[in-house]
Protein backbone atom coordinates (compact mmCIF):
# COMPACT_ATOMS: atom_id res chain seq x y z
CA UNK A 1 0.00 0.00 0.00
CA UNK A 2 1.46 3.25 -0.50
CA UNK A 3 2.74 5.24 2.50
CA UNK A 4 0.27 8.25 3.22
CA UNK A 5 2.31 10.14 4.98
CA UNK A 6 6.15 11.06 4.91
CA UNK A 7 8.33 13.28 7.61
CA UNK A 8 11.58 15.30 5.89
CA UNK A 9 13.90 11.80 6.23
CA UNK A 10 11.12 9.90 4.15
CA UNK A 11 9.65 7.89 7.54
CA UNK A 12 6.17 6.88 7.92
CA UNK A 13 3.57 7.59 10.31
CA UNK A 14 2.83 3.79 11.44
CA UNK A 15 2.78 3.83 15.00
CA UNK A 16 1.05 5.78 17.99
CA UNK A 17 1.32 5.80 21.64
CA UNK A 18 -1.24 7.48 23.95
CA UNK A 19 -0.63 8.64 27.14
CA UNK A 20 -3.91 8.52 29.09
CA UNK A 21 -2.22 10.70 32.18
CA UNK A 22 1.12 12.35 33.92
CA UNK A 23 0.64 10.12 37.03
CA UNK A 24 1.63 7.40 38.37
CA UNK A 25 1.71 4.63 41.74
CA UNK A 26 5.30 4.49 41.43
CA UNK A 27 8.42 6.56 41.59
CA UNK A 28 10.60 4.82 40.00
CA UNK A 29 13.83 6.39 40.53
CA UNK A 30 15.42 6.68 36.74
CA UNK A 31 11.66 7.93 35.58
CA UNK A 32 10.17 9.72 38.51
CA UNK A 33 12.07 10.52 41.29
CA UNK A 34 10.37 11.23 44.50
CA UNK A 35 11.97 14.08 45.42
CA UNK A 36 11.13 15.84 42.54
CA UNK A 37 7.77 14.75 41.83
CA UNK A 38 6.81 14.79 45.46
CA UNK A 39 3.51 15.82 47.43
CA UNK A 40 4.06 19.47 45.78
CA UNK A 41 5.00 18.22 41.95
CA UNK A 42 2.05 19.79 40.03
CA UNK A 43 0.59 17.11 37.49
CA UNK A 44 -1.74 17.82 34.98
CA UNK A 45 -5.46 19.62 36.37
CA UNK A 46 -8.11 17.21 34.63
CA UNK A 47 -9.57 20.07 32.39
CA UNK A 48 -5.81 19.94 30.40
CA UNK A 49 -6.36 16.07 29.99
CA UNK A 50 -7.49 14.96 26.68
CA UNK A 51 -10.91 13.38 27.02
CA UNK A 52 -11.81 9.75 26.03
CA UNK A 53 -13.75 11.13 23.23
CA UNK A 54 -11.18 13.74 21.84
CA UNK A 55 -8.37 10.91 21.87
CA UNK A 56 -10.81 8.70 19.46
CA UNK A 57 -11.84 12.10 17.75
CA UNK A 58 -7.77 12.30 17.01
CA UNK A 59 -7.03 8.66 16.65
CA UNK A 60 -9.62 8.43 13.70
CA UNK A 61 -8.61 11.04 12.04
CA UNK A 62 -4.53 9.43 12.25
CA UNK A 63 -5.91 6.11 10.69
CA UNK A 64 -7.87 7.86 8.33
CA UNK A 65 -4.58 10.27 6.83
CA UNK A 66 -1.66 7.87 7.83
CA UNK A 67 -0.45 4.30 8.07
CA UNK A 68 -1.39 3.52 11.68
CA UNK A 69 -2.80 0.09 12.97
CA UNK A 70 -1.42 -0.26 15.80
CA UNK A 71 -1.79 1.97 19.40
CA UNK A 72 -0.01 2.12 22.43
CA UNK A 73 -1.40 2.70 25.68
CA UNK A 74 0.83 4.62 28.39
CA UNK A 75 1.71 7.08 30.97
CA UNK A 76 2.18 7.37 33.32
CA UNK A 77 0.47 4.57 34.55
CA UNK A 78 -2.19 4.12 32.43
CA UNK A 79 -4.01 2.20 34.90
CA UNK A 80 -4.74 5.02 36.98
CA UNK A 81 -6.66 6.68 34.29
CA UNK A 82 -10.44 6.29 35.71
CA UNK A 83 -12.43 3.75 33.28
CA UNK A 84 -9.46 2.57 31.29
CA UNK A 85 -11.10 0.12 29.52
CA UNK A 86 -13.92 2.17 28.33
CA UNK A 87 -11.04 3.87 26.40
CA UNK A 88 -9.89 0.63 24.98
CA UNK A 89 -13.56 -0.49 23.71
CA UNK A 90 -13.86 2.96 22.33
CA UNK A 91 -10.27 3.09 20.68
CA UNK A 92 -10.84 -0.92 19.39
CA UNK A 93 -14.31 0.12 17.80
CA UNK A 94 -12.31 2.36 15.08
CA UNK A 95 -12.18 0.72 11.69
CA UNK A 96 -8.58 0.39 10.72
CA UNK A 97 -6.86 -0.55 13.90
CA UNK A 98 -5.74 -3.98 14.38
CA UNK A 99 -3.45 -3.62 17.40
CA UNK A 100 -3.72 -2.74 20.57
CA UNK A 101 -1.18 -2.72 23.38
CA UNK A 102 -0.35 -0.88 26.76
CA UNK A 103 2.35 -0.52 28.70
CA UNK A 104 2.38 -0.67 32.44
CA UNK A 105 3.78 -1.27 35.52
CA UNK A 106 1.47 -3.95 36.00
CA UNK A 107 0.60 -3.31 39.76
CA UNK A 108 -3.48 -2.98 38.70
CA UNK A 109 -3.29 -6.01 36.37
CA UNK A 110 -4.91 -8.51 38.73
CA UNK A 111 -7.72 -5.48 39.03
CA UNK A 112 -8.20 -4.82 35.29
CA UNK A 113 -6.94 -7.38 33.08
CA UNK A 114 -10.10 -9.49 32.41
CA UNK A 115 -11.89 -6.35 31.31
CA UNK A 116 -8.95 -5.04 29.47
CA UNK A 117 -8.91 -8.02 27.37
CA UNK A 118 -12.92 -8.21 26.49
CA UNK A 119 -12.36 -4.15 25.37
CA UNK A 120 -10.16 -5.54 22.73
CA UNK A 121 -6.34 -4.70 24.26
CA UNK A 122 -4.25 -7.61 22.70
CA UNK A 123 -1.18 -7.35 24.34
CA UNK A 124 0.66 -5.77 27.73
CA UNK A 125 4.09 -4.80 28.26
CA UNK A 126 5.09 -5.24 31.96
CA UNK A 127 8.36 -3.27 33.24
CA UNK A 128 9.85 -5.22 36.13
CA UNK A 129 13.73 -4.09 36.60
CA UNK A 130 14.33 -6.79 39.10
CA UNK A 131 13.70 -10.16 41.16
CA UNK A 132 15.05 -9.17 44.13
CA UNK A 133 12.48 -7.62 46.37
CA UNK A 134 14.14 -4.96 48.38
CA UNK A 135 15.90 -3.48 45.84
CA UNK A 136 12.76 -3.29 43.82
CA UNK A 137 10.98 -2.12 46.48
CA UNK A 138 13.78 0.28 46.92
CA UNK A 139 13.82 1.38 43.06
CA UNK A 140 9.94 1.77 42.65
CA UNK A 141 9.78 4.46 45.54
CA UNK A 142 6.47 3.36 46.66
CA UNK A 143 8.05 0.02 48.70
CA UNK A 144 5.96 -2.45 45.97
CA UNK A 145 6.98 -6.15 45.99
CA UNK A 146 8.35 -8.18 43.38
CA UNK A 147 5.11 -11.02 43.70
CA UNK A 148 2.85 -7.98 42.96
CA UNK A 149 4.06 -7.77 39.78
CA UNK A 150 4.24 -11.36 39.19
CA UNK A 151 0.31 -11.59 40.06
CA UNK A 152 -0.29 -9.07 37.51
CA UNK A 153 1.79 -11.24 34.71
CA UNK A 154 -0.02 -13.96 35.52
CA UNK A 155 -3.42 -12.14 35.63
CA UNK A 156 -2.59 -11.18 32.35
CA UNK A 157 -1.93 -14.40 30.86
CA UNK A 158 -5.10 -16.24 32.78
CA UNK A 159 -6.86 -13.01 30.48
CA UNK A 160 -5.25 -14.62 27.62
CA UNK A 161 -3.28 -11.49 26.75
CA UNK A 162 -0.16 -11.35 25.21
CA UNK A 163 2.64 -10.42 27.81
CA UNK A 164 6.22 -8.98 27.13
CA UNK A 165 8.77 -7.62 29.59
CA UNK A 166 10.17 -4.45 29.80
CA UNK A 167 13.53 -4.32 32.12
CA UNK A 168 15.43 -0.99 32.15
CA UNK A 169 19.40 -1.70 32.90
CA UNK A 170 20.64 0.90 34.53
CA UNK A 171 25.00 0.23 35.94
CA UNK A 172 24.92 0.65 39.79
CA UNK A 173 21.24 -0.07 39.67
CA UNK A 174 20.73 -3.49 38.04
CA UNK A 175 23.42 -5.05 35.71
CA UNK A 176 23.67 -7.70 38.51
CA UNK A 177 19.90 -8.60 37.76
CA UNK A 178 20.58 -9.27 34.33
CA UNK A 179 21.30 -12.98 34.38
CA UNK A 180 18.52 -13.79 36.73
CA UNK A 181 15.46 -11.88 35.10
CA UNK A 182 16.90 -14.12 31.81
CA UNK A 183 16.58 -17.73 34.09
CA UNK A 184 13.29 -16.99 35.25
CA UNK A 185 11.33 -15.76 32.04
CA UNK A 186 13.61 -17.98 29.32
CA UNK A 187 10.97 -20.78 29.99
CA UNK A 188 7.36 -18.68 30.49
CA UNK A 189 6.52 -17.71 27.29
CA UNK A 190 7.15 -13.85 28.50
CA UNK A 191 9.58 -12.24 26.11
CA UNK A 192 11.82 -10.27 28.11
CA UNK A 193 13.19 -7.22 26.75
CA UNK A 194 16.32 -5.25 28.08
CA UNK A 195 16.01 -1.79 27.64
CA UNK A 196 19.64 0.31 27.83
CA UNK A 197 18.92 3.38 30.18
CA UNK A 198 18.38 6.79 27.92
CA UNK A 199 18.82 9.84 28.60
CA UNK A 200 15.12 11.07 28.72
CA UNK A 201 14.05 14.58 30.70
CA UNK A 202 16.17 16.22 32.61
CA UNK A 203 15.36 14.83 36.20
CA UNK A 204 16.61 11.14 36.04
CA UNK A 205 20.61 12.09 36.27
CA UNK A 206 21.47 10.57 33.60
CA UNK A 207 25.13 10.04 32.70
CA UNK A 208 26.58 7.73 29.57
CA UNK A 209 28.80 5.97 32.23
CA UNK A 210 25.25 4.33 33.52
CA UNK A 211 24.70 2.75 30.27
CA UNK A 212 25.44 -1.07 30.44
CA UNK A 213 25.35 -1.44 26.61
CA UNK A 214 23.52 -3.98 23.99
CA UNK A 215 26.69 -5.57 23.46
CA UNK A 216 27.85 -6.21 27.17
CA UNK A 217 24.24 -7.67 28.03
CA UNK A 218 24.51 -10.02 24.96
CA UNK A 219 27.51 -11.60 25.93
CA UNK A 220 26.72 -11.81 29.65
CA UNK A 221 23.50 -13.94 28.33
CA UNK A 222 25.22 -15.30 25.74
CA UNK A 223 28.08 -16.99 27.71
CA UNK A 224 25.41 -18.77 30.20
CA UNK A 225 23.06 -19.79 27.71
CA UNK A 226 23.63 -18.76 24.30
CA UNK A 227 21.03 -16.77 22.05
CA UNK A 228 21.58 -16.16 18.36
CA UNK A 229 19.62 -12.82 16.62
CA UNK A 230 16.49 -13.26 13.98
CA UNK A 231 14.60 -11.27 12.41
CA UNK A 232 12.73 -7.95 13.30
CA UNK A 233 9.21 -9.04 12.58
CA UNK A 234 8.62 -5.61 10.72
CA UNK A 235 10.46 -2.42 9.61
CA UNK A 236 10.60 0.05 12.44
CA UNK A 237 10.55 -2.41 15.70
CA UNK A 238 12.40 -1.25 18.28
CA UNK A 239 14.14 -4.29 19.78
CA UNK A 240 16.72 -6.51 18.62
CA UNK A 241 15.41 -10.17 18.87
CA UNK A 242 17.27 -13.02 19.83
CA UNK A 243 16.53 -16.51 20.36
CA UNK A 244 17.57 -19.20 22.63
CA UNK A 245 19.76 -21.67 21.03
CA UNK A 246 17.96 -24.53 23.25
CA UNK A 247 14.75 -24.00 23.33
CA UNK A 248 13.93 -21.15 20.68
CA UNK A 249 12.29 -18.78 22.84
CA UNK A 250 12.35 -14.82 22.29
CA UNK A 251 14.54 -12.46 24.16
CA UNK A 252 15.38 -8.75 23.27
CA UNK A 253 17.42 -5.80 23.52
CA UNK A 254 16.23 -2.28 23.05
CA UNK A 255 19.54 -0.33 22.16
CA UNK A 256 18.35 3.00 21.98
CA UNK A 257 21.84 4.58 23.46
CA UNK A 258 24.39 2.47 21.97
CA UNK A 259 22.67 1.82 18.57
CA UNK A 260 20.44 4.12 17.35
CA UNK A 261 17.36 3.26 15.39
CA UNK A 262 16.08 6.29 14.28
CA UNK A 263 16.32 5.64 10.73
CA UNK A 264 13.17 3.41 10.51
CA UNK A 265 11.96 5.73 14.13
CA UNK A 266 7.53 5.53 12.72
CA UNK A 267 6.35 6.60 15.88
CA UNK A 268 4.26 9.82 17.30
CA UNK A 269 3.59 10.35 20.74
CA UNK A 270 0.25 11.81 21.79
CA UNK A 271 0.69 13.49 25.27
CA UNK A 272 -2.01 13.22 28.22
CA UNK A 273 -2.48 17.06 27.44
CA UNK A 274 -2.72 16.87 23.85
CA UNK A 275 0.73 17.60 22.79
CA UNK A 276 1.51 15.74 19.79
CA UNK A 277 6.09 14.76 20.54
CA UNK A 278 7.51 13.53 17.65
CA UNK A 279 10.95 11.77 19.57
CA UNK A 280 11.15 10.91 22.43
CA UNK A 281 13.80 13.17 23.45
CA UNK A 282 12.13 16.37 21.76
CA UNK A 283 12.29 19.40 23.85
CA UNK A 284 8.40 20.20 23.71
CA UNK A 285 5.24 19.09 21.25
CA UNK A 286 2.98 20.65 18.97
CA UNK A 287 -0.23 21.45 20.67
CA UNK A 288 -3.35 19.32 19.60
CA UNK A 289 -5.63 19.85 21.78
CA UNK A 290 -6.72 23.57 21.52
CA UNK A 291 -6.87 23.17 18.14
CA UNK A 292 -9.33 20.16 18.69
CA UNK A 293 -11.14 22.15 20.94
CA UNK A 294 -11.27 25.45 18.86
CA UNK A 295 -13.84 24.04 16.80
CA UNK A 296 -12.36 24.40 13.48
CA UNK A 297 -12.79 21.35 12.30
CA UNK A 298 -11.81 17.66 10.86
CA UNK A 299 -9.83 19.13 8.02
CA UNK A 300 -8.05 21.90 10.12
CA UNK A 301 -7.18 19.49 12.71
CA UNK A 302 -5.52 16.58 9.96
CA UNK A 303 -3.72 19.80 8.55
CA UNK A 304 -1.91 20.57 11.60
CA UNK A 305 -1.07 17.15 12.21
CA UNK A 306 0.18 16.65 8.53
CA UNK A 307 2.67 20.14 9.22
CA UNK A 308 3.94 18.49 12.26
CA UNK A 309 4.66 14.92 10.68
CA UNK A 310 6.07 16.75 7.45
CA UNK A 311 8.00 19.09 9.16
CA UNK A 312 9.47 16.69 11.35
CA UNK A 313 14.00 15.57 10.95
CA UNK A 314 14.32 14.23 14.36
CA UNK A 315 17.60 11.82 15.06
CA UNK A 316 18.05 12.56 18.35
CA UNK A 317 19.75 8.97 19.03
CA UNK A 318 21.96 9.49 16.30
CA UNK A 319 23.02 12.87 17.27
CA UNK A 320 22.91 12.09 21.00
CA UNK A 321 27.09 12.47 21.82
CA UNK A 322 26.94 16.06 20.29
CA UNK A 323 23.93 16.79 22.53
CA UNK A 324 25.52 15.65 25.74
CA UNK A 325 29.21 17.53 25.00
CA UNK A 326 27.50 20.31 24.85
CA UNK A 327 25.51 20.06 27.87
CA UNK A 328 21.33 19.63 28.92
CA UNK A 329 19.02 20.37 26.33
CA UNK A 330 15.39 20.49 28.12
CA UNK A 331 13.80 17.65 27.42
CA UNK A 332 10.05 16.28 27.95
CA UNK A 333 9.57 13.59 31.07
CA UNK A 334 8.88 10.10 30.45
CA UNK A 335 6.12 10.12 32.98
CA UNK A 336 4.84 12.40 30.27
CA UNK A 337 4.91 10.76 26.73
CA UNK A 338 5.45 7.26 28.45
CA UNK A 339 7.99 5.87 26.56
N1 LIG B 1 4.12 3.23 33.89
C1 LIG B 1 4.24 2.35 32.78
C2 LIG B 1 5.42 1.42 32.93
O1 LIG B 1 6.28 1.67 33.80
O2 LIG B 1 5.48 0.46 32.19
C3 LIG B 1 4.26 3.05 31.44
C4 LIG B 1 5.08 4.30 31.30
S1 LIG B 1 6.84 4.07 31.50
C5 LIG B 1 7.41 5.73 31.32
C6 LIG B 1 7.26 3.25 29.97
C7 LIG B 1 8.56 2.48 29.97
O3 LIG B 1 9.65 3.38 30.00
C8 LIG B 1 8.77 1.55 31.14
O4 LIG B 1 9.09 0.25 30.69
C9 LIG B 1 9.94 2.15 31.88
O5 LIG B 1 10.69 1.20 32.55
C10 LIG B 1 10.68 2.83 30.77
N2 LIG B 1 11.56 3.93 31.21
C11 LIG B 1 11.26 4.94 32.03
N3 LIG B 1 12.33 5.76 32.18
C12 LIG B 1 13.33 5.26 31.41
C13 LIG B 1 14.67 5.63 31.13
N4 LIG B 1 15.22 6.71 31.64
N5 LIG B 1 15.40 4.86 30.29
C14 LIG B 1 14.86 3.74 29.73
N6 LIG B 1 13.59 3.34 29.93
C15 LIG B 1 12.84 4.07 30.78
FE1 LIG C 1 5.66 5.16 36.79
FE2 LIG C 1 6.31 3.71 34.69
FE3 LIG C 1 7.74 5.88 35.31
FE4 LIG C 1 7.89 3.77 36.90
S1 LIG C 1 8.53 3.88 34.76
S2 LIG C 1 7.59 5.91 37.56
S3 LIG C 1 5.87 2.94 36.75
S4 LIG C 1 5.65 5.87 34.67
FE1 LIG D 1 12.69 7.90 17.19
FE2 LIG D 1 13.70 10.04 18.45
FE3 LIG D 1 14.15 7.58 19.40
FE4 LIG D 1 15.34 8.39 17.15
S1 LIG D 1 15.67 9.23 19.18
S2 LIG D 1 14.33 6.39 17.50
S3 LIG D 1 13.71 9.67 16.24
S4 LIG D 1 12.15 8.59 19.24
Amino acid sequence: METKLKDKLGRPLRDLRISVTDRCNFRCRYCMPPEIFDKNFKFLPKPEVLSFEEITHLTKLFVKMSDIKKLRITGGEPLMRQNLVRLIDMLNSIDGIEDIAMTTNGSLLPKYAEDLKAAGLQRVTVSLDCLDDEKFRYINGRNVGVQKILDGIEAAQKAGLGVKMNMVVKRGMNEEDILPMARYFKDTGVILRYIEFMDVGNSNGWKLDNVVSKKEIFSMINEEMPIEPIDANYTGEVATRYRYKDNGNEIGIISSVTDAFCSSCSRIRLSADGKLVTCLFASGGHDIRDVLRSGVGDDAVMKTIRNVWEGRDDQYSVERLKHTDKGQIRKIEMSHIGG
